[in-house]
């Protein structure tokens, strides 16, 4: 194997249709990624085994197994970046396989463009070291973890000490979509979850104090019934 074969990043997908599973890999292979496929959750656990993977995309509607259960067995042992595939219809899923340790999702159907910066996003994750740096920018907005601080375009701002734990474990997640009971769990702690208003009136004073526009955010979107995603840091500061 050449080194250019062993820094290929693996990515596993877990798909049973099989036009969606042959487009998908054409897609990943032609960028030069290492793709090996799996029609079922049986399968899916024995090829994650033999090579794992640094990316799984993981179709929910599997024939033999719930896509929810293989997410939660593989979870236990396997570090890999998680994209959940799911259908429109079950909005439901996305929230439940956030919580039970999906990075990202996508909605079928879904564009190439789109499926390949949520890729590199996860790939991006999986080759940090895990330690959050001390200081992130993300289009002018500088937070620097040790000091407490937050800079919009130079000019600092002042956040109580729950707007901070927000804007950082979004920051700290950047690029990937993270449930209000997730934020809930983390921010306020477990006794808080189910009271979705918490966040939702904390986010728009963050908002607010940031100059985030909700309709058109420069850093925190909405993803509707689901939670928030914070944009993708600065390359050159990743
Ligand atoms: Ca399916």
């Amino acid at each position: 194997m050449s080194n250019a074969e062993r820094t290929q990043p693996i990515i596993l997908i877990v798909e049973d249709e099989a036009p969606i599973r042959r487009l998908l890999s054409a897609l990943l292979a032609s960028k030069g990624y290492r793709v090996i496929t799996a029609q079922t959750a049986a399968e899916a656990r024995i090829r994650a085994s033999e090579t794992p993977p640094d990316l799984l995309i993981l179709d929910l509607g599997l024939p033999d197994e719930d896509g929810m259960e293989l997410l939660r067995r593989l979870r236990s042992w396997l570090s890999a970046y998680v994209l959940v595939l799911s259908a429109r219809t079950l909005e439901h899923e996305k929230v439940l396989a956030l919580d039970e340790g999906a990075n990202d999702y996508l909605t079928k159907p879904f564009g190439s463009a789109e499926l390949l910066a949520r890729i590199r996003v996860g790939l991006r994750a999986t080759t940090a070291t895990g330690v959050t740096h001390a200081v992130q920018v993300f289009d002018g907005l500088r937070i620097d973890h040790d000091a407490r601080n937050v800079c919009v375009d130079g000019r600092p701002v002042q956040l109580t000490p729950l707007e901070f734990r927000l804007l950082f474990e979004l920051a700290r997640h950047a690029g990937k979509a993270l449930t209000h009971r997730h934020l809930l769990m983390h921010v306020w702690g477990a006794g808080a979850v189910g009271r979705n208003h918490y966040v939702r009136v904390c986010m728009a004073n963050l908002r607010a104090k940031l100059g985030d526009d909700p309709a058109q955010p420069r850093w925190i979107q909405t993803l509707p019934g689901i939670g928030y995603r914070m944009v993708a840091q600065d390359e050159s500061d990743a």
